[in-house]
């Protein structure tokens, strides 16, 4: 077992509500909205009109430039609208609105055999595949990186350390010949030397069946069971003892990370030609009627999902989309599943009590303690509350990496992950 990094927290994990949950399959919605902006980069751009046909598969919004990303119809059906539309963040996005329709008919790529590198990250852009664990980072760019700095080792992020989220272990469970045949193909993208799995020393059974079966070039590595131990940066030090500098990316020091269910989207782009237009997720907390790890297609809204689960109980009091460090409170539930959503948690009113706000700071230097990046966050929560610009940029606040450890930590209930993220999209602003 490799070391911890210094810091983080040892949350509930409360992985046993949907850890035996076996993958199933949902129902396709009457309707899917697909936000133009999915995705890190620039918005895709529509290439159908209302009232056109389109079938499962289909490229319905091209990406714009190379950090940006296709989108594909999750569904066969006729497009009703491209409009404005509820997201999670409380903002109206734009997106496409599509009717199903019952037909079997799909597109699909043409399957590559034996391919290049220069075609792997082709299919990966063609396909619209972003990284699956959240962050919805175009693929293609991360398997692009600059000549200049080669990769050596692909890391396939196995940690899977937020609270409740079990989707990377059922697929490690259930999908682990298509973990392996996408790790090898994105390690021949890059021209790496090595392949190694990471996962957290509570998910040991899922990283027994992946080394039973995995070729001499991957390695399976336990890691300790940490927060946030899935954050690039840490499991880069941990896998590897690599620093990664402030600021810089993992290819500065020659590592690709690439999440688990990025890989099986890409094994399926390569060898058989399936675009990205559905995803695996988790549902779960101590609020919903039935957890679940379920294969929905890309743009089903959130509410259609709990409905079909059989709803939320009735001391539900928060509903998270993604999980509870790094998610969305979400203000309304009509909003839709994107590329880059891991899960639905639904929290009971008892929990959340747990987490009821303030913003009196006792100095009591926790936050500091389980800061995983040396920041000091009650200094960057009160300078992002304050809209101090030049002071949060001294402060570091970039190298935040919103783990929400400080937080979850802090005896006074300070919101600071999310006063450091206003902070620094102030600080963003006054810099442009
Ligand atoms: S300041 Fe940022 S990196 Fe540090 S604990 Fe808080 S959210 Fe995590
Ligand atoms: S943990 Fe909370 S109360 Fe303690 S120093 Fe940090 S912000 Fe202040």
């Amino acid at each position: 077992m490799r070391k911890a990094f210094k810091g983080g927290i040892h949350p509930p994990e409360y992985k046993e509500i949907s850890k035996d949950c076996q993958i199933t399959v949902l129902e396709a919605p009457e309707r899917v909205v697909l936000p133009l902006s999915q995705h890190v980069g620039n918005p895709a751009k529509p290439i159908v009109n209302p009232k056109d046909k389109v079938v499962k598969g289909q490229l319905v919004a091209e990406a714009q430039g190379f950090v940006s990303a296709n989108i594909h119809s999750p569904v066969s059906g006729t497009v009703i609208a491209i409009t404005k539309h509820p997201s999670a963040s409380g903002i109206r996005v734009e997106s496409l609105i599509i009717e199903r329709e019952e037909s079997d008919e799909e597109f699909r790529y043409e399957p590559l055999e034996n391919p290049e590198p220069r075609s792997i990250v082709e299919r990966v852009f063609q396909a619209g595949i972003v990284g699956l664990g959240g962050a919805a980072f175009p693929t293609h760019v991360k398997l692009s990186p600059p000549e200049e700095y080669p990769v050596d080792t692909v890391i396939i992020n196995g940690a899977e350390c937020e609270p409740y989220l079990t989707v990377d272990y059922r697929l490690m469970i259930e999908n682990t010949d298509e973990i392996i045949a996408g790790a090898l193909l994105v390690k021949e993208a890059v021209g790496a030397r090595r392949v190694i799995i990471a996962i957290e020393s509570n998910k040991e059974d899922a990283a027994k069946k992946i080394a039973s079966i995995s070729p001499s070039e991957i390695e399976v590595v336990l890691l300790p069971t940490k927060y946030p131990q899935g954050s690039e940066k840490h499991l880069i030090k941990a896998v590897l003892g690599r620093e990664v500098p402030q600021q810089g990316l993992p290819f500065h020091v020659g590592v690709l990370v690439q999440n688990i269910q990025t890989v099986i989207a890409v094994k399926r782009a390569v060898q058989e030609g399936i675009p990205l237009y559905e995803r695996v997720i988790t549902v779960s907390g101590q609020a919903v009627n039935n957890p679940s790890n379920i294969k929905v297609p890309v743009g089903t809204l959130v509410s259609y999902i709990i409905d079909i689960l059989g709803g939320l109980k009735e001391d539900a009091k928060k509903v998270i989309l993604g999980g509870p460090m790094t998610g969305i409170a979400l203000g309304r539930l009509d909003v839709p599943v994107t590329k880059g959503t891991s899960g639905i948690v639904a929290l009971s009113s008892d929990i959340v009590s747990r987490y009821d706000e303030s913003d009196t700071c006792i100095r009591c230097g926790r936050c500091v303690e389980v800061c995983p990046m040396f920041l000091q966050p009650y200094l960057l929560g009160t300078l992002g509350r304050l809209g101090r610009a030049d002071a949060l940029i001294e402060n570091n606040v970039y190298d935040c990496i919103e783990c929400g450890s400080c937080s979850f930590i802090c005896p006074s209930k300070r919101n600071l992950v999310q006063l450091i993220r206003v902070g620094k999209s102030i600080a963003r602003e006054v810099k442009k």
